[in-house]
């Protein structure tokens, strides 16, 4: 008998009252406490300070917006059950510090349970890349009610990260590195401040990044280089064309097929 393999959907974890088809709030706070409001109403959060203030600090560490007027704020806390969503649409826009500056009209608010770390990464990847093709972004935009919200957002398919990219968390994967050297040279005040975000970075990548990168760190003191004009700059050997434009202007992280670190695309312009 051939096994046949389940494809778990988005809409597995969001019913249409989770959605606000039209947020009343002007910014960023403002509309995470509106659709945290809708989760504890539903019953699937009970502390929403404590969350509030879980989603806020990891704004600050970096934005969730992931560009293209789409942002997808979230927070490991132990919610009672497994995973909290709640989605947001704003016809006027908010300003989530966005890298392409562009104001946020889709938030996708995610909670899920610290006991069950695997399960975001497996959402997060099937969401960013439904969300990067502009045909799916555009019929989300318009979208008439929450009913057709609803009806678009179901198409989402979660799938396990491919294995040669791992997508959307370069930045982050880079400040952990940053915040790391820094921590070698601090006081002990300065590494205690430290601890807590690389905390929260960890506790959000996946647990294999995670120790990969800390065995490059430990043989190279340095885990993750840029990519400049084609270039691993962790080796200096140019990588396949195909692979240095995927990566160009890129959030997702590569692995040199030639050092075995993790590659990244340089924020640098060419000049
Ligand atoms: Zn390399």
């Amino acid at each position: 008998m051939r096994e046949v393999q389940k494809v778990s959907h988005f809409s597995d974890y969001l019913k249409p009252s989770q959605i606000v088809y039209d947020l009343k709030a002007k910014d960023k706070v403002g509309a995470v406490g509106e659709l945290l409001d809708i989760l504890a109403k539903k019953k699937l959060i009970t502390n929403k300070k404590l969350i509030l203030t879980r989603l806020i600090d990891r704004e600050r560490l970096e934005t969730t917006a992931l560009g293209d007027s789409i942002a997808v704020p979230h927070a490991r806390v132990d919610t009672g059950g497994e995973i909290a969503i709640a989605v947001g649409r704003s016809e006027k826009g908010i300003d989530f510090d966005s890298l392409d500056k562009k104001k946020v009209h889709l938030i996708i608010l995610i909670v899920w349970n610290p006991s069950i770390p695997g399960l975001f990464n497996h959402l997060f990847a099937g969401l960013a890349r439904f969300l990067r093709k502009p045909e799916f972004r555009q019929r989300s935009f318009e979208a008439k009610d929450k009913t057709d919200l609803y009806k678009v957002l179901s198409e989402i398919e979660l799938r396990l990260p491919q294995e040669d990219r791992i997508i959307s968390c370069a930045g982050l994967l880079k400040k952990l590195q940053e915040m790391e050297m820094r921590k070698r040279k601090a006081t002990k005040k300065q590494k205690r401040a430290l601890q807590h975000q690389t905390d929260l970075i960890r506790e959000e990548l996946d647990s294999s990044l995670i120790s990969r990168f800390d065995r490059l760190m430990e043989r190279y003191g340095f885990a993750v280089a840029d990519v400049v004009d084609g270039a691993c700059q962790g080796c200096n050997i140019n990588l396949s064309t195909q692979m240095s434009s995927a990566i160009e202007g890129s959030n997702d992280i590569y692995i040199c097929e030639n050092c075995g670190k993790f590659i990244v695309a340089s924020k640098k312009k060419k000049k």
